[in-house]
């Protein structure tokens, strides 16, 4: 479902990205792994074209993110197809960034109306699904800051779902969580997966990685350094800089 070749990435002149390949087959999930600053965000960005890449290419569902290829060159797309390609792909963010003036309900229909142009009737009854999925209907009517923080990221997830993306990516959707709410939310995820949905997690919650995803990937430096089964790259990790990251979780 995605595939990402040679993706490089830079803010200035400092490489954050310095030639990924990365491949996610459909219903798959992905985690990813890595110490603060080395890009793990900015690929996510960059797979969902909230970032703009500089060298390589990422094709989600069969498209080039941001480009279309012409008589065998690239072509940045214009503003309207890129959000149209941005439709497939699901992002949840490790600040929950619901709006604060709507409630549950409207928070997650909000996107199905405005940019699917669905009628609120059914916009409203797939938000009720997905409520009902994430444990929350009797939220529906909340306002975020009435609810915990693991109440609205599951909220926030239920909102990225109504999109019906292809693809989801998370980005430490729990480091923001007092650690009593950071199971719930977890276990929401866990049931996406089970679901076949693919996914692209970055976090450093090793049990999730273990229990639920299909591949461990360790990212260092703008490259991945090692990737793998989970058991396998968090059980016994090959490369040093593998080890050295996973002993503080020890
Ligand atoms: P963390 O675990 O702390 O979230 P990360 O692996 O997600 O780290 P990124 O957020 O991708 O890392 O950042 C990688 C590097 O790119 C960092 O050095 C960061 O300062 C830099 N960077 C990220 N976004 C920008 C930006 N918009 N402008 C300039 N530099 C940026
Ligand atoms: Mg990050």
């Amino acid at each position: 479902l995605v595939q990402a070749r040679n993706v490089h990435k830079a803010f200035g002149e400092v490489e954050v990205l310095k030639g990924i390949d990365l491949d996610v087959a459909p219903g798959e999930v992905v985690v990813v792994l890595g110490p603060s600053g080395s890009g793990k965000s900015t690929f996510l960005r960059c797979v969902n074209h909230l970032e703009a890449i500089d060298r390589g290419s990422i094709v989600v569902a069969g498209e080039q993110i941001g480009y279309s290829l012409h008589n065998g060159r690239l072509n940045k797309l214009p503003a309207r197809a890129i959000a149209v390609q941005r439709r497939q792909i699901g992002m949840v963010f490790q600040q929950f960034n619901l709006y604060p003036h709507m409630t549950a309900l409207q928070n997650i229909i909000e996107a199905p109306i405005g940019v699917h142009k669905q009628s609120r009737r059914q916009a409203t009854e797939l938000a009720m699904e997905l409520l009902a999925r994430v444990g929350l209907t009797h939220k529906a009517d909340a306002y975020p800051r009435q609810l915990s923080g693991g109440q609205q990221q599951r909220i926030a997830i239920a909102r990225a779902l109504a999109i019906k993306p292809k693809l989801m990516l998370f980005d430490e959707p729990t480091s923001a969580l007092d650690p009593e709410l950071v199971g719930e939310v977890l276990a929401t995820m866990r049931d996406l997966a089970d679901q076949g949905l693919t996914m692209i997690v970055v976090t450093h919650e090793i049990g999730f990685a273990r229990e639920a995803a299909d591949r461990a990937v360790f990212m260092d430096g703008g490259i991945i350094v090692e990737q793998g089964r989970p058991d396998d790259v968090l059980g016994n990790p090959q490369h040093p800089r593998t080890r050295a990251f996973l002993s503080r979780f020890i």
